[in-house]
């Protein structure tokens, strides 16, 4: 008898050609997280998979899981939208890089977040979009730090308990996923990145608004750099590694934003 066939949205993370007509597929799927499948003889029938099992591409995936674990097998992709734009234009495909980077090492095999699958898919659709895409990134990542554990607190100082918001300035302290207040920013904490309260503001609303109002949120350059460094160092400090695609994301921004006016926080 033969395995029982599944049906579940998924968007694209990685894929590569095995051997001469194979093609290994590493999906974000709604009902199943993170799955790594085959699809057999997806470079010859051309008709099965064209177009359809490349990065960034939302699907309809039908599948089968093996009796003894290892790849699923990937039977049919209907697709729902390819995301054409974040596979034409380098910008966008770096910004999209970062956000499929934090999934893959952030997430584990078979385990289900339908929040995760959301925020993935609104990110890649307000990228394809072409929504800021430096704002997409933090946006993603507010929320894909709090949907795996590690929500930054962004309303006290871990230290001391105070409410930041009467304060003049406060930093995060990376190490801790929390804020230090002003009186205690003099405790020597060696992992704290300076943050101002207009940004902390944003960032705790990125946190809480409903996904369908987030697009709405503004970030000027200096909220979106301080955002940006803040997240970058605590990805690495949670994943202990560093975020190779991070690079491409921020070295594009230096040439771009020669000129821009920065405006109110
Ligand atoms: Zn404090």
């Amino acid at each position: 008898m033969s395995p029982p066939d599944w049906e579940t949205g998924a968007i694209v993370l990685d894929c590569r050609d095995h051997g001469e007509s194979d093609r290994i597929v590493t999906f974000f799927c709604l009902e199943t997280g993170r799955l790594s499948g085959i699809a057999k003889g997806a470079n010859k029938s051309k008709r099965r998979f064209v177009n359809k099992l490349e990065l960034f591409s939302s699907l309809q995936l039908t599948y089968s899981l093996p009796r003894q674990g290892g790849l699923a097998f990937i039977a049919a992709a209907e697709l729902h939208s390819s995301f054409l734009n974040l596979r034409k234009e380098v910008d966008l495909y770096n910004a999209a890089t970062v956000i499929r980077e934090f999934v893959l090492i952030g997430t584990s095999e078979k385990e289900r977040d339908d929040r995760v699958f959301e925020i993935l898919h609104w990110a890649l659709h307000a990228l394809d979009k072409k929504h800021p895409r430096l704002t997409v990134v933090i946006l993603f990542l507010m929320r894909f730090f709090d949907y795996i554990g590690y929500r930054p607190d962004l309303l006290h100082c871990h230290h001391c308990g105070q409410s930041v918001v009467t304060q003049r300035r406060a930093s995060f302290n990376y190490a801790a996923g929390g804020l230090v207040c002003e009186a205690c920013s003099g405790h020597g904490f060696q992992t704290t990145v300076p943050l101002s309260l207009g940004t902390i503001k944003l960032l705790a609303n990125a946190q809480n608004q409903p996904l369908e109002r987030l697009h709405r949120l503004q970030f000027s350059t200096r909220a979106q750099d301080e955002s940006l460094n803040m997240l970058h160092r605590y990805g690495r400090q949670l994943f202990q590694r560093d975020i190779h695609s991070w690079e491409s994301l921020q070295g594009r921004r230096k040439k771009e934003e020669v000129g821009i006016q920065d405006s109110a926080v």
